[in-house]
Formats: structure tokens, sequence, C-alpha cells
């Protein structure tokens, strides 16, 4: 029991969750947690990072993500879902890692580049939000998490966190911190329903986990295909077709779309019938989910309590890191 390999993942409360979190972490996280020791994070204060004038909204959206959890297949007897607020040992380890981070690499980091500039933040960048990277360094490393199942976005704070736990444990006398690899899906980044890079709560491009039959039919009929495929028999294109991007990523018959490609390419495919085959699939893929988000999210009392319960197994791992780092440089410990 005790040697099963620790995971880490998380999400911000920003807002419910949808289906580039499903292809790109969650599904991973509901067949992993038999196997390894699994964690999640309830990443609020990270949420804040960029919320921080309107913490209500990060507030009201946990119970929307534990009931995300639940829905999808996350089972709290094998996976402890737990809250980074209520792990203070989290942020005493951000601290200390904040030492040995230099402003110039933490202004490197491509993915928080590139968040900058889509938020607008110029000088009103607050400053919690450029180490958020340092923090999850924290997260992961507090958890002595070595897998952590996430979308490509994330690559650049595995590698950071990586950084941090090299350089840390040169400073110890023994190593007490553990590298870690990201785990990526077939799906490591679904593009929005609008076809944009990346399906993202701020960007406004989401299907949700919790999306009605109506929305998802409205979604995908009017999903970009190929603009030069005027007519049936016309042979298509597939790449940046999201229609096909999406079918890769949902449909459960490999086989069935692969024929489809090869039919849409050569002519005679309509995108009609590609996208009502697109449409069922999302469709029993959502349904159940939905059905079960809505009784969950009835009982924001369980929810929160379930939390407070993985948060009480959490806060003993990570206080027993934040001990082991700081007696190894020398912090006295009370
Ligand atoms: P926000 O816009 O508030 O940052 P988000 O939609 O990017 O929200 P996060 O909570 O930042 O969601 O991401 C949680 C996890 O889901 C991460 O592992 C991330 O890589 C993954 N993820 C999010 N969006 C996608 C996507 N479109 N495709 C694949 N993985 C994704
Ligand atoms: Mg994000």
């Amino acid at each position: 029991m005790h040697s099963k390999i620790t995971i880490l993942t998380g999400d911000r409360p920003t807002g419910p969750l949808h289906l580039g979190h499903f292809v790109g972490s969650l599904r991973q996280r509901v067949a992993l947690q038999h196997e390894y020791q699994q964690y999640i994070l309830v990443a609020d204060l990270q949420g804040l990072t960029d919320n921080g004038s309107t913490p209500q909204k990060i507030r009201d959206n946990i119970p929307e993500v534990l009931a995300d959890y639940l829905a999808a297949g996350i089972d709290p007897a094998l996976t402890t879902i737990c809250l980074q607020s209520a792990l203070p040992a989290l942020a005493e380890l951000t601290a200390l890692y904040m030492n040995i981070v230099t402003v110039a690499r933490v202004e490197r980091n491509p993915t928080v580049k590139n968040e900058i500039a889509q938020k607008g933040f110029a000088r009103s960048l607050p400053v919690g939000f450029l180490v958020y990277p340092i923090s999850q360094a924290a997260d992961i490393s507090a958890f002595k998490a070595e897998v952590v199942p996430v979308g490509d976005d994330q690559l650049p704070m595995i590698e950071q966190t990586n950084e941090i736990v090299q350089k840390m444990n040169s400073l110890l006398p023994a190593p007490v911190l553990r590298h870690c690899k990201a785990m990526l899906s077939d799906t490591s980044r679904l593009p929005g329903i609008d076809g944009s890079a990346k399906m993202s709560k701020s960007l406004g491009n989401t299907l949700l986990l919790s999306a009605s039959e109506e929305t998802i039919h409205r979604a995908v009929s009017a999903m970009y295909t190929d603009p030069a495929h005027l007519k049936v028999s016309d042979p298509g294109q597939i790449d940046g077709n999201v229609v096909f991007t999406y079918l890769d990523a949902f449909h459960p018959d490999k086989t069935k779309v692969a024929a489809m490609k090869a039919h849409y390419q050569q002519g005679g495919l309509g995108d009609r019938t590609c996208k009502n085959e697109l449409e069922v699939c999302l469709q029993e893929l959502i349904a159940p989910m939905r059905e079960r988000r809505a009784t969950y999210i009835q009982d924001k009392g369980m929810l929160m309590s379930l939390l407070k319960k993985g948060s009480e197994r959490a806060h003993d791992i990570t206080q027993q890191t934040l001990r082991e780092v700081k007696l190894g440089l020398g912090v006295p410990v009370f």
C-alpha cells in the first residue's frame, strides 16, 4: 500500500469543469486512482491570483468543481480531494522556494507569459500571479508526487518544479523532495468549440460537463469544419477540422473514426453526417455526468465535508515534508 506511487493534480475553482479538463486530465485521474496514491488539490489560492478582487467567485466554484469530480467518476474512497488554502505547509514551502527562484526565471515561463498577455495585465499584474508556478512547485513537491496528469499547458510548470526540487535538494544534507513527470493524455490540448487553440474557462469557448442537451446540439452545429468542403462529394480536409479533432478525442470506436476520415478526405462524406456522429457521442458522454452532477450539487454540505476530510488527511503529509525541508535548511522546528 505505502509503496504506491503518488499522483498530485489540481484545478483552479474558477468555474465548472469542461471537456478540456476531462480529456486533458480528469479521465486519466479516474483510471489511475486504482493503482496510484492519488491527491487532487482544489487550487483556490491559485484561483485567487487573477481573481483577487472577486474572492466570492472562487468560493462559489469550489462545490461546482467537487460535483464535477464525483460526476466524472472520482471516488473519494480512492482519491484524496483537498483544499489548497487549508494546507498551510504549501504556503510555507512557497515562501521558502521563492528565495531560490529568480524573477528572470518566472518571467521566462512560456505559459505564464502567454497568460499575462492574454489577460492584458501589463503593470497591473498581481505579484501572486507571476509567482504561481512557484506555489505549484510547492503543491506538487509537498505531496512528494512523482506523476502529474496534466494538459500540455502545464509542461513548463513541471519543468520549473523539477528545477526547484533539484536546487532545494542540493541545499539539504540529503534529498527530501522528489522529481516529477507530467503524464500527457492523447488529447493534451483540446481546442475550444470555436476552433481556437485551447478550450479554457477564461476564453468562454467551453462545453461544460454539465452542458444541457440543447447546448451540446448548438455547439456541435456551430463547429468549424473545412470551409472549402462545399459539396458532399468534394474531398475534405481533416487538419484543423474541429469536428474530427473532437471525434478523435471522444469517439469510443477509433476504427470507425479512421474510416470516416478516409471517406471525408476522398469525398462523399458530408459535414452534417460527421456532426451527427459527434453529437451522439458527446450527448452519450455528457448525459450521465450531467445527471449525477445535478444530484451532487444539491448537497453542498456533503461536498464540503468531503473536502474537509480530504484536507485533514493531506495536512499531515504536507506538514511532514515542510518539517523535513526546514530541518534540512537548519530552520528551528519547535
Ligand atoms: P483558467 O482559464 O481559469 O486557467 P482552465 O480552463 O485553464 O482555467 P485549469 O484549472 O487552469 O483550467 O486547468 C486544470 C487542468 O486541466 C490542467 O491540468 C490543464 O492542463 C487541464 N486543461 C485545461 N484546459 C485544457 C484543454 N483545453 N485541453 C487539455 N487539458 C486542459
Ligand atoms: Mg489554466
